[in-house]
């Protein structure tokens, strides 16, 4: 429990989204991409809450070991594949699937003959230009993926897409005609779409789709929200007014005494700050709610508290909640107002925050 900075986190909401990915893609198997501690909702939780997921996504080996503490037995892909030969022990005895996206991978694994039964996801660089072999080598690529795997397994090829979040940008569909060129005929599974892909091409969905910010309600296009693509927010970041003060016209709030009162205020101080994840560039202006009505930060944010004008309302208290993001204050606004993308706030929501289950 927690009467300072937490987070809300809507399971019923989780679930719905993941139901919108099903109802985008009803012919694929979805990856739940659950990396960064669920985009900041809690590994545990939302693993726990999409059981009907085909498999989940992580970045990291650790969150991998996560989520088979918490009893996951679903198929857990490695998204990056192993890093280092010191993995290679703890993602055979967790049963992980690996992507390659390096020759190191290979060699790395071409030591180990516990690799025979590894469910191998090769990754091409389709147009993205970051991970991925070249598909013009892609001949070569699979043939050493099939003779690495021993056993007959399918082979699974995946490609990454740059400019999902632009719905019309003609690059995506040119990484998606290229990559389906290059998988033609290879009897493999593919897997192509990120949340943009899922909900907006058609032509990426194939064997696997990959969704994550969708699923936590947000929306993966620059300049929508959430509802405009039926998904609903999934965290609520809250906290409360630990102080109501009377200040005077021309009195400084904060440090560095970046805002001062251009009237007799009122001005609350709020139990959050950037140690709890809240950006500390989120400019002055920038609405929270208040008792459903919204009202402006002012001045710095400091590492635990940030202020509000609550000039405009009156009834307000020291006590009172404080909504920073969440229901009808999109995150996708605030992290717009503070010059950064919602994946980025809420995977940036802090470990001292607690994420109270509402299931
Ligand atoms: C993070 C990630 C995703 C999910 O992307 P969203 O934009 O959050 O849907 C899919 N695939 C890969 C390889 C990723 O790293």
């Amino acid at each position: 429990m927690s009467f300072a900075a937490n987070a809300e986190i809507d399971l019923k909401a989780l679930h719905s989204n993941f139901l919108r990915a099903r109802q985008a893609a009803p012919h694929s198997n979805i990856l739940a991409v659950v990396k960064a501690n669920a985009y900041g909702h809690g590994t545990e939780a939302v693993a726990r809450a999409l059981t009907e997921a085909d498999g989940f996504g992580v970045a990291r080996l650790n969150e991998a070991i996560a989520l088979r503490r918490a009893g996951i037995r679903h198929k857990v892909l490695l998204l990056e594949g192993p890093m280092h030969m010191d993995e290679l022990a703890d993602i055979v005895r967790l049963e992980l699937d690996l992507v390659i996206h390096h020759t190191f991978q290979f060699d790395m694994l071409e030591g180990c003959a516990q690799f025979q039964r590894a469910n191998l996801w090769l990754k091409f660089d389709s147009g993205m230009g970051r991970l991925g072999f070249d598909i013009r080598n892609g001949g070569e690529i699979l043939a050493r993926a099939r003779r690495l795997q021993a056993v007959d397994q399918p082979l699974r090829l995946m490609t990454h897409l740059a400019n999902a979040d632009d719905r019309d940008d003609d690059h995506t569909a040119r990484q998606i005609e290229r990559f389906l060129e290059f998988t033609d005929g290879r009897d493999c599974e593919i897997s192509i779409a990120n949340s943009g892909g899922t909900l907006a091409w058609a032509q990426s969905h194939q064997d696997w789709v990959r969704p994550g910010i969708m699923l936590y309600g947000i929306s993966p296009f620059a300049g929508r929200l959430g509802r405009d693509c039926d998904l609903a927010p999934v965290m609520r970041l809250r906290t409360r007014l630990i102080a109501k003060n009377r200040m005077r016209k021309g009195q400084s709030v904060g440090y560095s005494g970046l805002w001062r009162c251009p009237r007799d205020s009122w001005v609350g101080i709020a139990a959050i700050g950037y140690a709890d994840g809240l950006p500390r560039h989120t400019p002055t202006g920038t609405p929270v709610l208040i008792n459903g009505e919204k009202a402006p930060l002012i001045g710095r944010v400091s590492m635990d508290m940030v202020a509000v004008d609550l000039s405009d309302l009156p009834a307000s208290a020291a006590g009172d909640e404080v909504v920073l993001w969440g229901g009808e204050l999109p995150v996708e606004e605030i992290a717009r107002a503070a010059g950064s993308i919602p994946y980025e706030l809420v995977c940036r929501v802090a470990p001292r925050v607690p994420r109270l289950i509402l299931d």
